[in-house]
């Protein structure tokens, strides 16, 4: 928490104990909304403050995400970039290969260089076993959140916790050279 913050954040509090003072059975409506309209700005400074995730690589691309104790900057997904491309050094050219007929896909289509992705799965004890309880979010933020809101519900599980998934891609190797070709429109010219 920053100087601002903590200022801001202390204003917001006391103003809260105020409303709190003066409540009273004849308080009017209009004052109550001024009451949440201030408990809304409290909370949203106090999301701001606590919910940053804190750095856990010395990677300045990505601060928050997964560790690799043995990277010198301890960021998994700059080092395995590191490694694919120590590792394509290391094998040179793949051999020539004569690649089959080329054939239109009904499968996805991918980047260059296929990113790794992360996703944070709910979990909740249901009395055996870990369960999911939510769907998968790729915020980890989101997911906390969700995680809160369901433990302040009506009828919360004994225990929550949060999974972090990681799925990582690595080109293995490329047949053939990739050359961008322009599509033919369908049907041919006018
Ligand atoms: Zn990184």
């Amino acid at each position: 928490m920053n100087h601002a913050q903590l200022t801001a954040l202390g204003r917001a509090l006391r103003v809260l104990g105020e409303h709190g003072e003066a409540l009273s059975a004849d308080t009017p409506d209009a004052k109550l909304h001024e009451v949440k309209a201030d408990l809304r700005r409290a909370l949203e400074l106090l999301d701001e403050t606590v919910t940053t995730d804190v750095p856990r690589t010395r990677c300045p691309e990505h601060p928050t995400g997964p560790v690799d104790e043995s990277a010198p900057d301890l960021c998994l997904l700059c080092e395995t970039r590191r490694r694919a491309a120590r590792r394509a050094e290391y094998n040179g050219p793949a051999p020539q290969y004569q690649s089959p007929e080329p054939a239109p896909s009904r499968y996805g289509v991918r980047g260059d260089r296929p990113q790794p992705q992360q996703r944070w799965l709910p979990e909740l004890w249901n009395g055996q076993a870990w369960q999911l309880c939510g769907t998968p979010r790729r915020d980890r933020r989101e997911a906390e959140l969700y995680l809160a809101a369901q433990r302040r519900g009506p009828r919360p599980a004994m225990a929550y916790r949060l999974v972090h998934e990681f799925t990582d891609y690595e080109v293995l190797r490329v047949w053939g050279t990739p050359v961008k070709v322009d599509i033919e429109p369908m049907g041919g010219g006018l």
